[in-house]
This record gives structure tokens, C-alpha cells and sequence, in this order.
């Protein structure tokens, strides 16, 4: 029984073909070229899907990772950066390519159930998968799947609300997780702070007393109101912003700090397929 995963990104496409022990068969990737628009994507699609499935048996179940959040009402994009994808019918349309149906879902529920089939969290029942990259996004599985909601928003704790009237959002509110937490918000407080413009990597090298205190109180709080809610078995790390040593120890004292317990006994783990939880977390959707 072999799963394909695709994980459609701006400027790559991957594609992966995988034993169900989870090793790999293939793996590839193709240029998006996504100023070529939809249509092209579907060929680039096409193309992928064909060279994965070559001389192996057919896959029994295809998946599909798309960046940007999916609209629980028409399962279409609701807003990517990959603009032409936006109000496309994705899943269809890789069905065709398929000939059988297609389980789709966005990046950050890709990482999380990647991480909890393959990953740090292998073993553990209720996931909660964190991405503090570009932007804050998260996901939960629960029993070794997705769940998404009954709005499809659950899991999205980058738009929790951390500070009232503060930082405007790209979602049209102030003061969410977001605007502190993501790695261009962080890169954004530090030239606030100091007037110098530095990467987070440079950053995090030597990090100013004040930025660092701030950057674990607003870690805390927010994932603290994510564990009083949900209570996980285990919290996964990924994105840029994961690759920051002090969220681990410091981070996690922070969010017991915060917690509705006198513990905390929930680890705080990095991921560890980084790049790759897109594709095997689409290989590992459930239809
Ligand atoms: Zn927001």
C-alpha cells in the first residue's frame, strides 16, 4: 500500500511516493512557475504525479499540502501567496489527475500530521503542531489525524488575540500572536529596539536582554492559552522561529508560568522532518 503526498509551494512543487512502512520510493521536485498560471500548475502537476507513479504499484491514498488557508465551505484557497491558486478547484482537479479521490489540507496541518506519523511526536495521541515561520499557524491531531474543525480554523492560534490594540494584523485585527511571535515581527522589534535591521538567525546568536524577554513572555502567554484549552500530549516546533535554542528550555518556563497548573508537564520539542513535513504530512492525509 503506497501513499503519494504533493506539497504545492510558491516556488517548488514536491512530490513524494512512499512504502507504508513510511520509506521512501521517489522523490521529486519541479519548478511552480506559478507566473504561468493555474493551468500550468496542473501540468506541472501532472508531470510530477506521472514520473512519481512510474514502474511502482499505484498509489492507495494521494494527498495534497496547500500553502494558505482552505475555505471550509467550498474546500477552495482563501488566500495564498500563491495568488492564481486562490478560488481554484485544487482538489478536483488533482483528482483527475489521480483518478480517485484526494485529501487536501494547508501547511500547518501537513507539518502536524507529519510529525505525528513520522516525526518527534511519533507515539503521542493529541498533537499540537506549531509553525512560527513567515507567519504563525498550527495544527492538532488527535488519534494520528488531523482534526480540522467544525470551521476549519482549528488549531490557528497565530490570530489568537495577545495584546489589545496592538500590532495590525494582515487579518484585518490588532494585537494578534502573529505580529509578535513570526520571524519578520521579531525581526521587526529588534530594529524597533535598536535601530539595526539583522535576519532572526543573526539575532538569536546574541539576542538583546529586552527583545528576548519580551519574545518568551508573548511565547508564553499565547501557547499557554493553547495548553489551558487543549492540554496536549506534546508540542511540536517548526519554521524559521523553531530553530531558536532558548524557546525549548526558557519558552517552556515561560508557558508554565502562564498555565492554568502548578506544572507543565507537556514537552516542547523541535520538529524533525523540517522541510519535508509538508510532503509526508499530504502522503499521510486522511480522506
Ligand atoms: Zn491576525
Amino acid at each position: 500500500m503506497n501513499r503519494l503526498g504533493i506539497d504545492i509551494g510558491g516556488t517548488k512543487i514536491e512530490g513524494v511516493i512512499l512504502q507504508e512502512n513510511g520509506s521512501v520510493i521517489k522523490r521529486e521536485r519541479i519548478p511552480t512557475e506559478s507566473h504561468k498560471g493555474y493551468q500550468h500548475i496542473l501540468r506541472q502537476i501532472s508531470k510530477l504525479y506521472s514520473n512519481l507513479t512510474e514502474n511502482t504499484d499505484p498509489p492507495s491514498t494521494v494527498g495534497i499540502c496547500t500553502p494558505g488557508a482552505i475555505s471550509y465551505k467550498t474546500n477552495r484557497l482563501k488566500n495564498s501567496n500563491t495568488a492564481c491558486l486562490i478560488g481554484q478547484p485544487i482538489k478536483e482537479d488533482v483528482e483527475a489527475i489521480a483518478g480517485q479521490p484526494v485529501a487536501m489540507d494547508n501547511d500547518a496541518n501537513c507539518f502536524t500530521q507529519a510529525e505525528t506519523s513520522l516525526g518527534a511526536a511519533k507515539g503521542y495521541d493529541l498533537v499540537f503542531g506549531v509553525i512560527m515561520g513567515t507567519g504563525v499557524g498550527g495544527g492538532i491531531c488527535f488519534h494520528g489525524k488531523v482534526h480540522k474543525g467544525h470551521q476549519y480554523i482549528a488549531g490557528e492560534w497565530g490570530h489568537s488575540l495577545l495584546h489589545p490594540g496592538g500590532n495590525l494584523c494582515y487579518c484585518g485585527k490588532h494585537g494578534c500572536v502573529e505580529t509578535y511571535i513570526s520571524g519578520p515581527a521579531l525581526e521587526k522589534r529588534y530594529y524597533e529596539l535598536t535601530g539595526e535591521s539583522k535576519p532572526l538567525k543573526e539575532i538569536a546568536k546574541n539576542p538583546p536582554a529586552e527583545w528576548e524577554v519580551e519574545f518568551l513572555e508573548n511565547f508564553g502567554i499565547a501557547l499557554s492559552n493553547v495548553v489551558n484549552i487543549l492540554d496536549p500530549d506534546i508540542i511540536v516546533l517548526g519554521g524559521g522561529v523553531s530553530n531558536i535554542n532558548f524557546l525549548y528550555e526558557e519558552g517552556s518556563n515561560s508557558v508554565r508560568r502562564y498555565c492554568f497548573n502548578d506544572t507543565l508537564d507537556t514537552p516542547i520539542v523541535k520538529n524533525k522532518l523540517g522541510d519535508s513535513a509538508g510532503v509526508f504530512g499530504a502522503a499521510y492525509l486522511n480522506l
